[in-house]
């Protein structure tokens, strides 16, 4: 006889976290919370035993819960993500909050993220304000391939994404709000060797330049693809604020800024062209 719920869950949770342990076999049985503390006693088949075991197993090697179940939630939207795309973070739903706050809601405005992954910004705007006309690059096909996974469940029909270096396809267009999460941990640093970094795209999470070549870049063109009164914003690290600011400054954008992320570190910092 196959073991239940509530054996399953106990067993795994010796070697892996609870909400882990949860959400593997949500994915398993393809079913919600509510429905493990509803059914403690249900028994699970054999194969669902054995994939639950062998999730848990890659999970005690390190792999991130996202890429064994295949998704993971962003601004209370579900994304399809695999280990071609950064796993979204809570912190980056910063980014979401701040661009929403300066896109109207009642007419069209245009929008640019940079660096996409799997659409997880883009998609949260677009999704959040139907009438803006959001466009999504990502220098990596297999990141355009998820985002346009997700652009199709979330049935996003104002967002466009392509491949393209930075701003090299956008010949001269300009944006409204320009919005990035670029990479932006300094190449060698310890934490890409550690948990669910180690996992991750190292194209998505390093940069040269203690981790500030990309920042850099962007800022340095985003003047020519701003439109008047036109605002970039900048997802960075816990000590890259004020190099941030002062890259900002020198690229000549006005009213510039950094704003803490829930756990009060400085994480979006941004500017506008006011001339
Ligand atoms: N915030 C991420 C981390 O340090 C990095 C994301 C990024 O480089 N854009 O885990």
């Amino acid at each position: 006889m196959q073991i239940t719920i509530r054996e399953a869950l106990d067993q795994a949770r010796r070697d892996i976290d609870d909400i882990d342990a949860r959400m593997l076999l949500q994915h398993v049985l393809d079913v919600g919370h509510a429905h493990l503390i509803a059914h403690p006693a249900r028994r699970l088949t054999a194969r669902q035993a054995q994939s639950f075991r062998l999730l848990v197993a890659r999970r005690v090697l390190g792999e991130p819960v996202a890429y064994l179940i295949g998704k993971r939630e962003f601004y209370s939207l579900s994304f399809t993500v695999t280990p071609a795309v950064l796993i979204p973070r809570p912190e980056t739903e910063l980014l979401v909050d701040l661009s929403l706050e300066r896109i109207p809601i009642d007419f069209s405005c245009r929008v640019l993220d940079l660096g996409t992954g799997s659409g997880a910004v883009a998609l949260a705007i677009a999704k959040h304000r139907p009438l803006a006309c959001i466009t999504a690059v990502d220098i990596s096909a297999d990141a355009v391939a998820i985002a346009k996974i997700n652009a199709a469940q979330l049935n996003a029909r104002n967002v466009r994404i392509f491949e393209g270096d930075w701003f090299r396809e956008l010949g001269e267009e300009r944006f409204d709000l320009i919005v990035s999460n670029p990479p932006y941990v300094a190449q060698g640093d310890p934490h890409l060797g550690q948990g669910d970094l180690r996992y991750e795209p190292d194209s998505a999470l390093a940069a040269g330049r203690g981790g500030l070549e990309c920042i850099e870049s962007i800022v340095a063109c985003a003047p020519a693809h701003l439109a008047w009164k036109g605002v970039l914003l900048l997802e960075h690290g816990y000590d890259q604020a004020q190099a941030c600011r002062e890259l900002l400054s020198k690229a000549g954008l006005g009213g510039v800024f950094s704003l803490p992320d829930f756990a009060g570190i400085p994480r979006v910092s941004g500017g506008c062209l006011e001339v």
